[in-house]
């Protein structure tokens, strides 16, 4: 399950001036405005991308606002009333589709003369809902998200009619859709999309539905991709996916994430590649083999538990077992000591039992982990779970969800405790702390220390030497040496 937070993206820059860019990234304000700029409107027109969900759509917004950007549209200032929004929604829970539908009436009262064009996987699943929302002009789903920027190239700013343009059956689109530009966006480690799609169908979970069938980009595509961002500066990038495990499998001919790995590491294209969220049968000795064999791969996986009740994770339709999950902590524990484990977990699935839930808690409290990210169960029209009929009371999904949240900070920090004195490999960001004002940076085992020095180190690996816990318990170190 994807996490679903707002969060807000800016474009990048044409490649000739990326690397300046980097440089130029720390000066942009991250926020959900774009200015755009067309040759013939008298004005200067501007856009807005909003983004919600998690790094897959964040992605795919950063693809678009580069392209709108190589059609000579730039990003907005703040505040500033624009021509053409986009809401590039999610629909993961409940929550999640609600901020979406706030997302899109809070563009059309901000922007009351710009285009609306409502994208995503909200927009994917309830588009006739969206079309209903006075003001949305365009409902675009994703087998034509990759196409937005290209149908925009010649708005009629004041056309009105609603254009539907969703797949009615997004599990019979089989072909990766790759943006026409490699994705720089404004981060300093950036997502890079690999893969799309699931065919898993856990029983609490909309994005097969929403995203389709698992389809991956070619591994020729994802080296290039990884030489571009290397080529212009970029130190790490993010390989993110919907199923990232599933990488490859229906390519022909067929490939793997470990192939893929095994490419990227002898390629040399890049210093450091990190990856998101693998299911706990994907993540396999060879992969954890790879990752522990080379420096480029981030000591860092992300693993999704669920629940650790072997009754519960049956009903959720998840194929492995609780004892499952701890010999697989335990073999990434014994072979990659300093790794960073996170763990998801989600509490409140229907018919869990409070036994059921202390044994997922007795489960993570074995475990040596670096964090939790803790979801409560949400209910997902057209899943199976949603028509599970013994629903668990939401004071009761709320405690659950406190206590393991307190579990998961309990960890984090003892995690954090572990690293005190020691150098630690970090890659300085581009952007300062907002409270502190220090630099922030991030270790190969993700961990993120401030740190008091010159703009001079942003974008750069440093060796930090960690000092101390701040009060609000963010690690802060001092430069060891550069390079
Ligand atoms: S593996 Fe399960 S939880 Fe993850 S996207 Fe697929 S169906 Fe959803």
């Amino acid at each position: 399950m994807k996490r679903a937070t707002a969060v807000a993206v800016s474009g990048g820059g044409h490649s000739m001036k990326a690397a300046l860019l980097l440089k130029a990234q720390r000066h942009h304000v991250i926020g959900i405005h774009f200015i755009c700029q067309r040759k013939y409107f008298l004005k200067v027109p501007k856009y807005t991308i909003t983004t919600l969900g998690c790094k897959v759509n964040q992605y795919e917004s950063e693809a678009i606002a580069r392209e709108l950007e190589t059609s000579e549209w730039h990003p907005a200032q703040k505040n500033e009333p624009a021509d053409l929004c986009i809401v590039n929604t999610c629909t993961v829970t409940q929550k999640a589709s609600m901020q979406s539908r706030q997302a899109v009436r809070q563009a059309i009262r901000a922007n009351p003369n710009a285009r609306i064009v409502v994208a995503g996987c909200y927009a994917q699943t309830a588009a006739e809902e969206i079309k209903k929302i006075d003001g949305v002009h365009d409902v675009i789903g994703h087998a034509q998200k990759h196409k937005i920027a290209s149908i925009f190239r010649s708005p009629k700013p004041n056309e009105t009619l609603h254009q539907i343009s969703v797949c009615s059956n997004i599990r019979k689109e089989h072909q990766f859709r790759r943006f026409s530009e490699t994705v720089y966006g404004t981060r300093t480690r950036p997502f890079l999309k690999i893969q799309d799609g699931c065919d898993s169908f856990c029983a609490y979970c909309i994005v097969p539905f929403a995203r389709g069938p698992s389809r991956s980009m070619s591994l020729t595509d994802v080296l290039e991709n990884i030489k571009q961002l290397g080529a212009v500066g970029y130190h790490e990038v993010v390989l993110t996916g919907v199923h990232l495990g599933n990488y490859g499998l229906d390519l022909d001919p067929k490939t793997s994430l470990n192939e893929l790995l095994s490419a990227i590491d002898e390629s040399n294209l890049i210093k450091r590649v990190r990856l998101s969220s693998i299911e706990p049968l994907e993540l396999t000795d060879d992969i954890i083999a790879c990752v522990a064999e080379s420096r480029r791969f981030c000591r860092h996986f992300h693993i999704p538990l669920q629940s650790g009740d072997d009754q519960i994770l049956k009903k959720m339709h998840r194929p492995y077992s609780g004892s499952y999950f701890r010999d697989l902590v335990f073999k990434i524990n014994k072979r990659l000591p300093d790794a960073a484990i996170g763990v998801d977990v989600l509490v409140g699935f229907p018919g869990e039992t409070d036994k059921a839930f202390e044994n997922t808690y007795n489960l993570i409290q074995d475990l040596s982990v670096a964090y939790l990210h803790v979801f409560p169960f949400s209910s997902r029209a057209g899943t199976a779970a949603s028509k599970l009929a013994d629903k668990i009371p939401s004071d009761v999904i709320k405690e659950r969800g406190q206590r393991m949240r307190k579990l998961g900070a309990d960890y984090r920090l003892r995690f954090f405790n572990g690293f005190i004195g020691q150098t630690l490999e970090v890659l300085i960001e581009e952007t300062r702390d907002k409270k502190s004002g220090l630099l922030k940076a991030i270790s190969s085992n993700y961990i993120p220390v401030l740190i008091d020095a010159s703009d001079d180190y942003m974008n750069h690996i440093v060796q930090v030497t960690v000092e101390k816990l701040l009060k609000n318990n963010r690690p802060y170190g001092t430069i060891f040496s550069s390079g």
